[in-house]
């Protein structure tokens, strides 16, 4: 017997039928014996469909109520399926991030889980029952309902499995697991078996939203071992765990695309001491974390600054880097949304020359111009224009033959 955390993404319980049929595909462990925790998302499209209503009555929606409108969602989709478990003859309850006591920190729209009670859960497992629960929703100590950030539900499963201690947290959705790129936008993407926890957070802060990156750390942290898999087919998925001495360290082992960032960049900005705080003191202050960064030189005591923010906080942070300019002098700003950010990663490029130029080289050929790099010991990240996403993942997965069973070595 053991304890299992499933997780089913937004498109595994897109309607009443896919519901019924996650429902049968929980009962089956549970018939075997294990106490099962399942934590489910909205179904697919329902929290895009919030977000558009909050916008409709707010222009920057009061983050407090728009976290009370997104945590709705995932509400329907948790009543619905212990009907369908109760319908077919088991027992299950459904309960919110509140009930079981999520505990977050008071960051709307991005909180923090701090802790969880698990108390209740145990309670339920011991009357026999399924435990269904909310995914992407907490609660703050003074009961302000809290959501996690896009793509939370794989958190609350993992968050839950460590406080559980659970024996494997399975996370289902619309892939039958981590592929070497995204296999929706590449069709020779590969399935990867086993990969590191290190090397899923690279890949999944760069982009692969298969997990949401605080899902992997909490494993990391707790040790949990993961397993992302198809709702829709029985295959062997992709296992998430600690480096082991049979792994083998690939230069390269995934193409990652992130088109939601965007650029902005401040010119002719006096090139002296404490320009860059006063740039980027008041966009951290803001809560807006900025990623790529680059200072040109310039002849002279001018020079320009560029960098990117997530494309959520680009209207703020615009508006911010319009006061600052206008205190430090600088000629003028401007900023770019239609920019990806594409990236590289593997723990083998640590031991590897020449992996970043061969990036460079294939995006060079395919007339492809890159306007910020970003590198890492395990990544290499290029800024390019957002229309070449696709042919500059496909053209990088072909170039380091991620197809392929035993890839070339460059160098
Ligand atoms: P869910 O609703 O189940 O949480 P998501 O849409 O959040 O599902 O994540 C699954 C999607 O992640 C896939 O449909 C796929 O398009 C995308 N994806 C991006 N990169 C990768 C990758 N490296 N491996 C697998 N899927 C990926
Ligand atoms: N429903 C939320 C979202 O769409 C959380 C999730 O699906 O993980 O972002
Ligand atoms: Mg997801």
């Amino acid at each position: 017997m053991a304890l299992i955390v499933q997780k089913f993404g937004g498109t595994s319980v897109a309607d009443p039928e896919k519901i019924k049929a996650v429902a049968e595909r929980v009962m089956k462990n549970a018939a075997n014996g294990n106490k099962m925790v399942v934590v489910l998302s909205a179904m697919s499209g329902e929290t895009n469909r919030f977000v558009n209503l909050a916008h409709q009555m707010q222009d920057h929606p009061d983050p407090r109520e728009y976290d009370m409108l997104l945590a709705t969602g995932e509400q329907v989709t948790i009543s619905l399926f212990a009907m369908a478990v109760k319908a077919a003859g088991m027992d299950a309850i459904s309960l919110l991030g509140d009930q079981v006591k999520i505990k977050t920190d008071g960051r709307h729209t991005r909180a923090r889980i701090k802790e969880i009670d698990t108390d209740l859960i145990k309670k339920y497992h011991g009357e026999g029952k399924i435990v269904v629960v909310a995914g992407f929703q907490g609660v703050t100590d003074d009961d302000h309902i809290t959501t996690l950030g896009r793509g939370g539900s794989d958190t609350t499963a993992v968050a839950l499995a460590a406080a559980l201690k659970a024996d494997v947290c399975e996370i289902f959705t619309d892939v039958e697991g981590v592929y070497t790129t995204d296999p929706n936008i590449c069709n020779k993407a590969k399935k990867i078996e086993k990969i590191t926890y290190d090397e899923m957070l690279e890949l999944a802060s760069l982009g692969a939203k298969v997990l949401d990156i605080r899902s992997v750390s909490f494993a990391k942290r707790y040790k949990v071992p993961l397993h992302v898999r198809s709702t829709f087919t029985d295959t062997e998925g992709t296992w998430v765990i600690e480096e082991d001495q049979q792994m083998e360290s690939l230069p390269v082992s995934g193409v990652t695309y992130n088109k939601n960032e965007a650029r902005i960049t401040i010119s002719k900005v006096p090139d002296t001491p404490g320009t860059a705080s006063k740039i980027f003191t008041p966009i951290s202050d803001a809560g807006i974390v900025v990623d790529v960064i680059i200072q040109n030189t310039r002849s002279g005591d001018l020079t320009d600054m560029t960098f990117t923010v997530p494309l959520a906080d680009y209207d703020q942070a615009m508006e911010i880097v319009a006061k600052v300019a206008k205190e430090i002098n600088a000629e003028s700003y401007g900023g770019d949304k239609d920019i990806a950010k594409i990236s590289i990663v593997g723990v083998g490029m640590r031991n590897h020359a020449g992996i970043a130029t061969t990036m460079f080289r294939v995006l060079a050929n395919e007339g492809i111009n890159i306007s910020m790099i970003s590198t890492s010991e395990i990544k290499v990240s290029c800024v390019i224009d957002e229309k070449y996403t696709e042919l500059a993942v496909r053209s990088l997965h072909d170039a380091f033959e991620l197809d392929k069973d035993n890839p070339a070595k460059p160098n």
